[in-house]
């Protein structure tokens, strides 16, 4: 009887364990935030991590707390799966609250995220928050007033934008489809006065808007279109033949200098080349420019390379052809010009070399920094004169012109690149232009004698795909 009654006891106790081992937590569900959250915006993202132990999350509810009211911004529940639990130990929740449709007034306020479990509790269980964050709500996005009228631009070709923006503004710029041109304030003595270098890229297509762009560190987003006029143009399209000699002479030097593998076919390697070094070429001069000069650095027109001849303009569409068949399409970002064989290649302005080395397609290419967003680049050198970091003067020499990279014979293959992007050099040899479009913004107001945070926009106007552009 007694052993009996002993047994009976330590069943009951093995049960009320294995109860206690399963629905009872050893420590409370734990919520965190993957960012800081301070302020928010009409639609902040807000992402919340929750974790609980066995046997699991029941429901996870945020809300925001303001003035004595209450809004719901999201509620979540987790069904049981068994009779004992939901199984789910960890969830990252994502929300993007419309603050100004749930009519939640600015100023100071709270999220409290709660959190239930599947476990029973000894104690009341306690309804406080498992997190609370104290926050602003600001759902006014900045103010932008452009300062600058009607804009002309050829496509491919460039303009410059002033305006004034609010204090509140984190990032301005100009959006023209993909490319992103961010302004630039610290110029003028007047804080609040920004300039902006923007292009119209040879790839899009001449009715494209641009829209001056500021946003606010929460995130509010103001956005208006720029007059402005795009003239159209029509491109050159050429057909190159490649042959057999350029090609023996071509792939296994670009190879060697990109330390590409070969296959031991010349045309597929060197379509490859055509194309893939081709785009992690230009993904490199992104790279390399991404942090320009804060003042500008020039003084007038840029200089053409002396006494030499246009080989081909800018953008031009070229056809490939192998032996009478078409094997590739590519754009030609840049003018070429050739003069006498291993010429001395000029500096076209004041600037700072930022890039002097091999760069697959380009061969021996050296890049320099005007400021502004502004940089020129140099191909195909047979020898370079300079270093990165070297200060140089308008009509130094670089180097020496040459046939490195996919050059069919000595040339210089120039170009000027706005935020990482190819720009029409033309505009930039044309002091009317300069004087016009670019100086003539620079000296609306009086400028600051050093610039402060000149550079807090110094991203590049990178597409928002991520596809270079071609
Ligand atoms: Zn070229």
């Amino acid at each position: 009887m007694r052993v009996a009654l002993a047994g009976l006891a330590a069943a009951f106790l093995l049960i009320v364990g294995i109860l206690c081992w399963s629905k009872f937590e050893r420590h409370g569900p734990r919520v965190s935030t993957s960012a800081a959250i301070q302020v928010l915006g009409r639609s902040t993202p807000l992402d919340f991590d929750v974790q609980s132990d066995a046997p699991g999350l029941r429901s996870v509810t945020v809300r925001l707390q303001s003035g004595g009211t209450t809004y719901d911004l999201l509620s979540e529940s987790f069904p049981a799966v068994s009779w004992w639990r939901s199984g789910v130990l960890q969830k990252r929740l994502h929300v993007e609250p419309d603050l100004v449709a749930l009519k939640v007034p600015e100023g100071a306020a709270t999220i409290d995220v709660s959190v239930e479990t599947y476990a029973w509790h000894l104690l009341p269980v306690s309804h406080t928050p498992r997190l609370t964050v104290p926050v602003t709500i600001d759902l006014t996005p900045p103010k932008v007033e452009p300062l600058t009228t009607q804009h002309y631009v050829r496509l491919g070709g460039m303009d410059v934008a002033v305006f004034r923006q609010s204090p509140d503004t984190v990032r301005s710029g100009v959006q023209v489809d993909k490319y992103f041109f961010p302004a630039r304030t610290g110029l003028f003595t007047d804080a609040g006065v920004a300039l902006v270098f923007f292009a119209v890229p040879q790839d899009l297509a001449p009715d494209v808007r641009p829209r001056l762009f500021a946003a606010d560190a929460a995130g509010n987003q103001r956005e208006m279109y720029l007059p402005c006029e795009i003239k159209p143009r029509h491109f050159a399209e050429r057909t190159l033949a490649i042959d057999d000699d350029f090609l023996s002479r071509k792939v296994p030097e670009i190879a060697h200098e990109s330390g590409m593998p070969v296959s031991g076919d010349l045309v597929q390697d060197y379509l490859r080349i055509n194309r893939d070094l081709r785009q992690q070429n230009d993904a490199r001069i992104r790279q390399v420019t991404a942090h320009p000069a804060a003042q500008p650095l020039w003084d007038g027109a840029f200089r053409r390379q002396s006494n030499a001849a246009p080989l081909s303009s800018f953008a031009d569409r070229r056809t490939y052809t192998y032996h009478g068949d078409v094997i590739d399409h590519q754009t030609h970002l840049g003018y070429d010009l050739a003069s006498l064989k291993l010429s001395p290649v000029e500096a076209a302005q004041n600037g700072v070399v930022v890039f002097a080395e091999n760069l697959g397609i380009y061969g021996n290419t050296v890049i320099v920094d005007h400021g502004l967003g502004i940089f020129t680049l140099y191909g195909h050198l047979s020898a370079i004169a300079v270093q990165p970091g070297e200060h140089v003067k308008t009509g130094q020499t670089l180097g020496q012109t040459g046939e490195t990279g996919l050059a069919g014979g000595d040339h210089l293959h120039f170009s000027v690149l706005l935020s990482g992007v190819q720009v029409d050099p033309v505009e930039w040899w044309d002091p009317h232009w300069l004087r016009d479009r670019v100086t003539a913004k620079l000296t609306m107001f009086p400028r600051a004698a050093t610039p402060a945070g000149a550079e807090h926009n110094d991203e590049q106007a990178r597409p928002r795909d991520s596809t270079p552009p071609r």
